[in-house]
């Protein structure tokens, strides 16, 4: 099952488009568990775990992310490739 088609292409067209996204460049930098719990928040519903609540972890881990960052991540309007 290597029938793939290989979109490299066009995601690099798409991150030409913007800034990179700064929870990507996070998810990269983080250490492999707080990567992975991050994601896991993000992926949580946000009643739950609002925008804030993710920005303020972020932000005790010495990072700076904020709110709104989250919430464009959130809804799909950053530059991360949707699959
Ligand atoms: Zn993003």
């Amino acid at each position: 099952m290597t029938d793939t088609p290989d979109l490299s292409e066009f995601y690099s067209a798409v991150r030409r488009v913007g800034p990179i996204c700064t929870i990507r460049k996070l998810l990269g930098r983080l250490p492999p568990d707080r990567a992975a719990s991050l994601q896991a928040a993000l992926a949580a519903p946000r009643d739950d775990i609002p925008h804030t609540a993710v920005s303020a972890v972020v932000k005790g881990w010495g990072e700076s992310l904020s709110e709104f960052t989250v919430s464009r991540h959130r809804m799909g309007q950053c530059s991360c490739p949707r699959t």
